[in-house]
């Protein structure tokens, strides 16, 4: 089997890996339908990460169960799958409050740029859905993988409400997705932030009342979808008084000063979505048709031609791009 593996900056390849096996009984392995680069992917592609040795990338997926380990019940070979990049048992005390992301026995899955794929804790991991999803429902279903999941927890951690005003701070995809999420738990208005007219489309078309390139002042709701000290200060700055802040973005470089941070009265809530909590959920939404987050798609390439994935998301002429085995 080939899967993809970042050797330096800049440098990705598409490379003869081995063949996941059933490792544990708990395992399984999944054949991917669609996989894709993801935001968090670029920061070691532009060396803002130390790469070490050559790394295997991935972590958003989605397919057909090929194999199942001996203590695997909830899923079946033939079923389709999605799983969150964060494995989780789905028992312990942290999964129970629905932080399945900080799990008691929590793997990443980081080798997913490839066509098979082992899971471990399959039962608490991976959801199926009711069938196997038509070929054009793919995109939405990979979104559900990460980047739908990590939106929708942005707006839950921002304690969005029905009529609430909403900003949402960076138009990559989370932040898209973010718009799509306040949209659906009934925000009043979204301002969406962006200078790029591509994004600024799709963000009106996902529920956007509003785009601005600066921040205003006073939102309800604010979702940082960047992970930059200034995302993070942009974010802090657009929340009134009491206001709540969903960050999603993996900080990179975020400092924040005691003092000025206590004397703004906004409430913080992030970390790594728990996107296993919301997975039945999203599921839903997507094989009724009624959200269709695979719309961040906006280049699909054959997964051999990866390392072009990559590049297009590094030079922003992609959102982001999906793979296909
Ligand atoms: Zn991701
Ligand atoms: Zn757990």
């Amino acid at each position: 089997m080939k899967g993809t593996v970042l050797y330096a900056p800049g440098d990705v390849r598409f490379e003869e890996r081995p063949e996941p096996k059933i490792i544990n009984p708990t395992d399984a392995i999944v054949r991917i339908s669609v996989t894709c680069v993801c935001g968090s992917d670029l920061w070691p592609y532009r060396g803002a990460n130390p790469i070490t040795q050559p790394t295997p990338m991935g972590h958003e997926y989605c397919g057909i169960v090929e194999e199942v380990g001996s203590a695997v019940k909830a899923v079946r070979p033939g079923q389709f799958v999605i799983g969150s990049f964060a494995t989780s048992d789905n028992t312990c005390p942290h999964c129970r409050y629905g932080y399945q992301s900080s799990c008691e026995h929590r793997e990443w899955i980081t080798t997913a740029q490839a066509p098979q794929l082992r899971v471990p804790l399959a039962d608490g991991t991976l959801v199926a859905t009711p069938d196997v999803p038509p070929d054009e429902m793919l995109p939405s279903m990979l979104a559900l993988s990460d980047v739908m999941g990590t939106g929708w927890f942005a707006a839950y951690a921002a304690n969005v409400k029905p009529g609430g005003t909403v900003v949402v701070v960076g138009d990559g995809a989370v932040g898209l997705l973010g718009v799509l999420s306040a949209r659906q738990m009934g925000a009043g208005q979204i301002i969406a932030m962006s200078r790029h007219e591509s994004r600024q489309k799709l963000a009106r078309e996902f529920g956007a009342t509003d785009i601005v390139a600066e921040r205003g002042i006073g939102a309800d709701s604010v979702l940082e979808c960047v992970g930059t000290p200034e995302s993070m200060m942009q974010a802090i700055g657009s929340t009134r008084p009491g206001g709540h802040i969903g960050y999603v973005g993996v900080p990179h470089g975020v400092e924040l000063k005691g003092e000025k941070l206590f004397y703004t009265h906004v409430h913080l809530h992030g970390g790594p979505a728990p996107v296993r909590r919301f997975l039945p959920e999203l599921i839903d939404l997507v094989w009724k048709g009624k959200i269709n987050p695979g719309k961040v798609f906006d280049l699909t390439l054959p997964l051999d031609q990866v390392a072009e994935g990559y590049r297009a998301m590094d030079e922003r002429r992609a959102i982001k791009a999906l793979l296909r085995p």
